[in-house]
């Protein structure tokens, strides 16, 4: 359907659980956040009816994310209930990899048609301090055994933040030289702890990345369900992504809800508004009542974040929700 401002949103984001085996400095305190309880998470049975809703609206492309989406049981179970909702294209996964390789059969023999998996470097020591304490062997047999299977998009996810060695960039791109995989960077965004770390822009990444491998031609149409700008070095197998969320706002394109593991669904990811669709489907609500609640809020869905003004300290982040919670 389309929004107030004439936006088609055809793509959702479930966060399936809040909860994670991994710390990352600016997505989660070292203790963890207080979980929600299992009564109050949406069961696999409850997302899936709001998926089917969805369907019928023009929602046709699923990310399942999370916190970890890996660590709740049963996950294979929910994309294939996803799956088979006609209407619905494509489920993906965005993941830390840790779980990957026990997971990856069930996941592919279920429908799993892509997945971003999070590597924010190379380097062993750095990527223990950034997920406090998380094995980088782990995450890459994870990658290893998705690149196994040649039909499955692969892409990684790389946040950079200040502190981080120009070589640690030229390393990841060299992933994407070497192999058929995207690896994108995305701009820190000033959401729960994000807002403690600077942002690197998509821009100096990329003049780093242009030093070490030449000049770049950008890459002309969509891939993937997201905002990225890719561009293609000589060379490589893969492109490379800059999703600059603060810095070259994308709003106007935004195509994108999202679905909190508690069921508020939320149109954009600065404010806290939505709806509490949990409260409508426990309460014995029909279908009806719940497209009408969804279509409403996907009308309303802002004109735009306003990231650079909380940075610049002019405005303010008004989401309380941190981004393990919101799903990212
Ligand atoms: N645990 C999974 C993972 O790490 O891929 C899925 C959830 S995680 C919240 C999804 C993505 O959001 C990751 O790539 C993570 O690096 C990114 N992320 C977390 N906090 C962020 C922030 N403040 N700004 C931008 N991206 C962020
Ligand atoms: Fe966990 Fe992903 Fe957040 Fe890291 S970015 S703490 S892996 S949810």
């Amino acid at each position: 359907m389309r929004d107030q401002f004439d936006r088609s949103i055809e793509y959702m984001r479930i966060s399936v659980t809040d909860r994670c085996n991994l710390r990352c400095v600016y997505c989660m305190p070292a203790e963890g956040v207080p979980c929600v309880g299992h009564k109050d998470i949406l069961t696999y049975d409850e997302i899936t009816r709001i998926c089917r809703i969805a369907s019928t609206i023009g929602i046709s492309r699923i990310k399942l994310t999370g916190g970890e989406p890996l660590v709740r049981r049963g996950l294979p179970d929910l994309l294939k209930m996803i799956k088979d909702i006609p209407g619905i294209e494509q489920v993906t996964l965005t993941t830390n990899g840790i779980l990957l390789k026990d997971k990856i059969n069930e996941l592919i023999s279920n429908g799993l048609d892509a997945v971003n998996i999070s590597i924010d470097t190379l380097d062993r020591d750095r990527y223990a301090y950034i997920t406090r304490g998380g094995d980088l062997g782990e995450a890459l047999s994870g990658l290893e055994t998705a690149l196994s299977f040649p039909f499955l998009k692969v892409k990684i996810n790389c946040v950079p933040t200040q502190d981080m060695p120009e070589k640690d960039y030229i390393s990841l791109a060299r992933l994407a030289r070497d192999q058929e995989l995207d690896i994108r960077f995305i701009e820190m965004m000033p959401i729960g702890l994000g807002k403690e770390f600077g942002i690197v822009s998509g821009d100096w990444v990329y003049s780093i990345l242009k030093k070490e491998f030449g000049k770049a031609v950008e890459c002309i149409g969509r891939f993937g369900n997201g905002p990225a700008v890719y561009v293609h070095f000589p060379g490589f197998q893969g492109k490379i992504g800059f999703i600059d969320a603060v810095s070259h706002q994308f709003c106007d394109k935004c195509n994108r809800v999202r679905l909190t593991s508690e069921g508020y669904l939320k149109p954009c990811l600065q404010y806290g508004t939505g709806t509490d669709l949990r409260k409508l489907l426990r309460s014995g609500a029909d279908d009806a009542a719940i497209c009408r609640e969804m279509r409403r809020t996907i009308y309303d869905k802002p004109a735009c974040h306003h990231f650079a003004d909380c940075i610049s300290g002019a405005g303010q982040t008004f989401e309380t929700r941190d981004m393990s919670q919101i799903g990212g």
